[in-house]
């Protein structure tokens, strides 16, 4: 795999940026779903399952760069995902079994 703090580390976008670059793939991957699932207006575009891949994982990788950025070292970064993974997923999990 790839180092996501090591990466966000050499790439020198702001907090800011970071975040506008993730409305901007969160925009690219609603374009890609839209136009998967044929809503009105949408499906024109022609995407693909693999382009929804593609641009979930896009969001994904801007996400994890910003909590890197976040982060005050790469141990805290380590243990914050961990953290923070297990804590909102048993989250959604427990909405799912009320
Ligand atoms: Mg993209």
């Amino acid at each position: 795999m790839f180092d996501i703090y090591d990466l966000t580390q050499k790439d020198p976008k702001s907090l800011q940026e970071r975040a506008l670059k993730l409305a901007e793939e969160a925009g690219e991957l609603a374009q890609a779903v839209l136009s998967v699932t044929k809503a009105p207006g949408s499906e024109y575009k022609a995407h693909s399952l693999g382009d929804v891949r593609e641009e979930a994982v896009d969001a994904a990788i801007v996400a994890l760069s910003i909590l890197a950025q976040a982060s005050s070292s790469r141990e805290d970064f380590d243990a914050e995902l961990d953290r923070l993974m297990v804590l909102k997923c048993s989250k959604w999990q427990e909405k799912l079994s009320e």
